[in-house]
């Protein structure tokens, strides 16, 4: 069993909901990754995306998710940040303040365009464009790991010739650079088998992996987390990275 869910967002049910679903999944951490936009401060770096709820303040946020869980649920602070390429030291800045446990890198669109619209049609080269941008996430020392690395493969059928040998060197990059990678599970309904491609790169290259259900809703807490335990057991996976104040912890699959 996987008793580690570390993205989750709070902007548009509230953090109470996540927590009770959280400890009635039976999770033991839940690690709660609202986007850096939905923040003041941080959606003027990041301005694109469509709010999911309210603008939050960032030390409202970290004390209310401080302050959650006890000693059945431990509840770990994180925050979801788009790698934006030429941005990282205005978000070095912008997170500097706080006491993150994890910080999740994400990449939710290639030149300033969502990643699941391309005009022109031009896949090949908005994938070469999607790697990119993931290889600096993973290489720019923001970021504890990289979240729904495979979301591109998610959100359109197209598929380039080299994605395994892609996905391979994402996960060697990573491991040299301590950077775990995310099992989000969202995706995992949508494309298992790719998950399953991304589970074995990641254990030939000693990457680390995280579990994500990325819920934006109550319900979707821990959500295929029994898929998740089989497709990391067929990896040969035995553990899951958490973190704590930036430390990365290995969590045994129950
Ligand atoms: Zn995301
Ligand atoms: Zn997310």
């Amino acid at each position: 069993m996987v008793q580690v869910d570390l993205h989750v967002h709070v902007a548009g049910h509230g953090l109470a909901p996540m927590v009770r679903a959280a400890r009635r999944a039976g999770l033991k951490v839940l690690g709660v990754a609202e986007h850096v936009f939905q923040f003041r401060g941080g959606r003027e770096l990041v301005p694109g995306p469509a709010l999911e709820g309210p603008l939050m303040e960032v030390g409202d946020y970290v004390a209310r998710v401080r302050l959650a869980g006890g000693d059945d649920l431990a509840v770990r602070l994180g925050i979801e940040v788009d790698y934006r390429s030429g941005l990282e030291l205005r978000l070095a800045e912008f997170l500097k303040p706080w006491p993150w446990d994890y910080v999740l890198g994400s990449v939710h669109d290639v030149d300033g365009r969502d990643i699941a619209l391309v005009p022109d049609g031009d896949w090949p080269s908005h994938w070469a464009g999607y790697w990119r941008l993931l290889e600096g996430a993973a290489g720019c020392r923001l970021f504890d790991a990289v979240s729904h690395p495979l979301r591109l493969a998610a959100l359109q059928p197209y598929r380039p010739a080299d994605l395994a040998e892609r996905l391979a060197a994402l996960a060697e990059l990573a491991a040299a650079r301590g950077v775990a990678l995310e099992l989000n599970t969202d995706d995992l309904m949508v494309i298992p088998e790719l998950q399953k491609t991304l589970l074995a790169a990641c254990a030939r290259a000693g990457t680390g992996v995280v579990v994500g259900s990325d819920a934006h809703h109550p319900r979707r807490v821990a959500r295929a987390f029994g898929e998740a335990a089989r497709a990391l057991a067929a990896a040969g996976i035995g553990e899951v990275t958490a973190f704590s104040a930036r430390r990365p912890e290995a969590v045994p699959l129950g």
